[in-house]
């Protein structure tokens, strides 16, 4: 049995190629709606610089070879940190209005990871696909690099992460496009364009997952 329950909790994946605008999507999201964020990527930079981590090494690796992280290392983290946010506060409630909606930024990426998520985690309630060109993504990766400090962003892991969303992620978009699950949005316009159209495509597949 999953740790969360569908639908009470929502789960929405986020997916869209490296760079595609996922974090900055989420935290729009997160502002104007209320919705819980936690981004894989996130929460595996940082388990890598915790002091007395295991996995600080693999880690390390996997992020600069643009690889995928073993699945069991990624999900634990994403379990840990929902059951963490559902907490009762001490006020006794479980969570506001809109924090039971969850959205899980960069997860999963390849579909070994989505099975188990599901089956152990929570079941999913939709897949938003920021979709661009690669062309768009590495400029504004390479723009981020220029202050984000991140191992990764660089021409050379770049290139292998581009390789790992075609040949990994790719099929997993594929896989929940044909339940019916994916809402693509073109990522290429302003933030404020691309959160317009999320946050509206969310509400609907919202009601529509609820029968109205
Ligand atoms: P991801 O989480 O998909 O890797 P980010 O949200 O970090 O992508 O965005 C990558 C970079 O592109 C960031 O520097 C961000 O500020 C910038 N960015 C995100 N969305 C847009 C947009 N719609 N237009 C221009 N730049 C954007
Ligand atoms: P991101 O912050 O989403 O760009 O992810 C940076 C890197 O973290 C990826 O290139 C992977 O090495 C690793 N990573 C992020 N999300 C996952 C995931 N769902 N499964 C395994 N590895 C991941």
């Amino acid at each position: 049995m999953p740790t969360f329950k569908a639908p009470e909790t929502v789960v929405i994946f986020v997916l869209g190629g490296p760079g595609a605008g996922k974090g900055t999507q989420c935290g729009e999201l997160v502002k104007d709606c209320g919705f819980r964020h936690f981004s894989a990527g996130d929460l595996l930079r940082e388990e890598q610089d915790r002091e007395g981590s295991t996995y600080g090494e693999i880690i390390k690796t996997c992020i600069v070879e643009g690889k995928i992280v073993p699945m069991e290392i990624t999900i634990k983290l994403l379990e840990n940190a929902m059951v963490k946010a559902l907490q009762p506060s001490e006020s006794g409630e479980v969570w506001e209005k809109g924090k039971g909606t969850f959205l899980i930024d960069g997860f999963p990426r390849k579909m070994d990871q989505a099975l188990k998520f599901e089956e152990d985690v929570c079941q999913s309630s939709m897949v938003i696909f920021f979709e661009t060109t690669l062309e768009v993504m590495k400029k504004r990766l390479l723009k981020r690099g220029e202050t984000s400090g991140r191992a990764d962003d660089n021409e050379a892991s770049i290139v292998k992460r581009f390789e790992t969303y075609e040949s990994q992620t790719k099929p997993v978009i594929e896989h929940y496009a044909k339940l019916d699950k994916v809402l693509r949005i073109d990522s290429s316009r302003t933030v404020e364009e691309v959160h317009e159209e999320t946050k509206t495509k969310i509400f609907e597949k919202l009601a529509k997952n609820s029968g109205n």
